[in-house]
């Protein structure tokens, strides 16, 4: 989801956390209303402030996103369509639980894939090389999966999820 007031809402919330008045959890529920945004949101602009100064950034690159949409060929790694109306840049882990903004935790993806998906860990269709040379976050990944994309036939035609590819565990 797009926020046109990105910038000023960081810019607050980096106040509020130089302040140091205020809770976390007060801020993500005061900031999401006054931007109108989600407390993900919010949550995601405090780790990015906290994380500063380190190489772990949930936030990408141009560069990030063109290399994130050439490795996957364009296509949304869930579902597979590759003539959707808009893309995003998706975190296999969501931001909200820490999910770094690199390369391999990071698909192109739908936008009507992303909607559904929302806070869920989804194993997408390139997954093996995504994280072939990150084995501890690729365990990380299918223990938190509920659902895997990796066995789906880029050709046929989807354009949402398969409830039958939930996983079991
Ligand atoms: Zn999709």
């Amino acid at each position: 989801m797009a926020h046109p007031n990105i910038f000023e809402r960081q810019a607050k919330v980096k106040q509020l956390l130089d302040e140091n008045l205020l809770t976390h959890a007060v801020i993500k529920k005061s900031l999401s209303v006054e931007f109108n945004c989600s407390k993900s949101a919010i949550h995601a602009d405090i780790i990015h402030f906290r994380t500063l100064g380190t190489t772990e950034t949930i936030f990408q690159s141009a560069k990030t996103r063109a290399d994130i949409f050439k490795r996957d060929n364009g296509e949304c790694q869930y579902c597979g369509n590759k003539v959707a109306y808009s893309y995003i840049v998706e975190h296999i882990i969501p931001a909200y639980f820490s999910g770094v903004a690199k390369p391999y935790n990071l698909v192109w993806a739908c936008q009507k894939c992303n909607a559904a998906k929302r806070r869920q860990v989804w194993i997408p269709r390139n997954f093996e090389e995504i994280t072939k040379h990150h084995p501890e976050w690729k365990n990380k990944v299918l223990v938190l999966a509920t659902k895997d994309f990796r066995m789906q036939n880029t050709n046929e035609e989807a354009d949402s999820p398969q409830p039958e590819q939930q996983l079991n565990h």
